[in-house]
């Protein structure tokens, strides 16, 4: 991770509200604030009681926006018998708040209600959400981005982009299942016996060997491919099969490169065969910070047996389906095409307790045993998730994205 200032990042020493509690200072507490998520469709909540009680138990103040958690199913008495204020809007909710959670971005406007100083931590999707960054950096609050967080082991609980494509595998393979006019498990019956469905997922990251999980679990047969030779052994630990192709396009940190003209030939060509005979297709090929890689092309989809399915978890970055449509159902050659966004958050009880607990590990990081914030970023976790402070873009990507390069 590229960071264009020296990797210890002073906190800013006038802030009043982050009080590192110097000797003969009196500690203020941190005070922890978490918004109701006003994003479309977006039901999850930053935190949850159970983490909110281990905080509060901490001797931290956590402040929740009046039914903040309603949607994820987790009212407000709840977070009042974890300890927490119940704040009844915006305004009361981050007055002298030090640290606010969220799960999605959070927009300008909201952004202008903060403190100076304030640090926020949660998803920010800094390619799309130039302007708010941009706010962020003039007004000197700190921002931390999730998806920064390296991934590296010491991090595992921290990462959230694995905890929420877990639960988004695992509402594919659901989404897949109750689109399919078939039975996915073998049936032996009177009325005759039933051959399984077949389901293939291609992309076996954290999301693909969830889908091939939940698959096997309702009895379907399971095919899997990924550019990633080392994905292989997963998917065959899962039951499933591993299609097999002579690429491994194992780029940096684990991820996927892109690959060459030659090599996305042949993969079109073992793709298309695996996709004709399946029942339902779960894709989740992505390249970070690059469009999602096309894997089937239009004349493939009519090649696929009648009522299969495709749910495509790469719809929000262009789908690897050439017919996707973000947000849409469509129905071409007989085939139901999904492409479905924000599914973690249609099982947003699990998926937020999962978010919570990997902020609740961040925050182990940035908040040290005396219960103040730490005054300078050295961990190098804290170093490259950050994306904003002190009136500048940290993240180079990000930076290269704005003004040309300019601070
Ligand atoms: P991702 O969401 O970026 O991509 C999903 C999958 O798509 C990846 O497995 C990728 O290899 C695959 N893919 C890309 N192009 C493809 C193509 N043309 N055809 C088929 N598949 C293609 O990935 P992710 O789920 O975030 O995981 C990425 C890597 O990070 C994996 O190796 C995973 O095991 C690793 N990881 C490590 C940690 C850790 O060590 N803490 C945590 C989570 C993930």
């Amino acid at each position: 991770m590229e960071i264009v200032s020296s990797p210890a990042v002073a906190v800013n020493p006038n802030a009043d509200v982050l009080d590192p509690g110097e000797a003969g200072r009196e500690k203020n507490p941190v005070v922890i604030a978490v918004p109701r998520e006003t994003a479309t469709g977006e039901l999850r909540v930053a935190s949850v009681p159970e983490v909110v009680r281990k905080l509060t138990t901490s001797g931290h103040n956590v402040r929740v926006e009046h039914d903040a958690g309603i949607n994820s199913f987790y009212p407000d008495d709840m977070f009042i018998e974890a300890g927490a204020k119940i704040a009844s809007g915006r305004t009361d909710l981050l007055a002298g708040a030090s640290i606010l959670l969220c799960v999605q971005p959070l927009t300008v406007s909201e952004i202008e209600q903060l403190d100076r100083n304030a640090i926020v931590i949660g998803f920010m999707n800094p390619a799309n959400n130039l302007p708010a960054i941009i706010r962020m950096r003039d007004l000197g609050i700190t921002a931390f981005a999730l998806e920064l967080v390296p991934r590296i082991s010491r991090a595992q609980s921290m990462d959230a982009l694995s905890s929420q494509a877990t639960a988004g595998g695992y509402v594919a393979a659901i989404l897949g299942a109750g689109s399919c006019p078939k039975f996915l498990p073998m049936l032996t019956t009177a009325a005759g016996t039933i051959r399984p469905a077949t389901v293939l997922v291609l992309g076996a990251g954290v999301a693909g060997l969830m889908a091939i999980a939940t698959s096997k679990r309702l009895g379907a047969v399971v095919e899997a491919y990924d550019v990633r030779r080392a994905a292989g052994e997963q998917v065959r630990s899962l039951g499933a099969k591993f299609l097999e192709l002579e690429i491994n396009a194992e780029g940096q940190g684990g991820y996927a490169r892109e690959l060459t003209p030659e090599e996305k030939e042949k993969e079109q060509h073992m793709v298309s065969a695996a996709v004709a005979r399946a029942d339902i297709v779960i894709t989740t090929a992505a390249i970070p910070g690059r469009k999602a890689p096309v894997l089937i092309k239009k004349e493939t989809v009519s090649t696929m047996r009648a009522g299969a399915v495709i749910i495509d978890m790469a719809a929000e970055t262009g789908g690897n389906c050439e017919l996707t449509e973000a947000g849409k159902t469509k129905h071409e050659h007989g085939i139901t095409i999904i492409g479905p966004q924000n599914l973690p958050s249609r099982v947003p009880f699990h998926s937020s307790q999962m978010y919570a607990k990997n902020l609740q590990a961040f925050l182990a990081l940035l908040i040290d045993k005396n219960g103040s914030i730490v005054t300078e970023f050295t961990d190098e976790i804290l170093v490259a998730s950050l994306l904003v402070h002190n009136g500048v873009v940290t993240h180079k990507p990000t930076l290269d994205l704005l003004d040309g390069g300019k601070p």
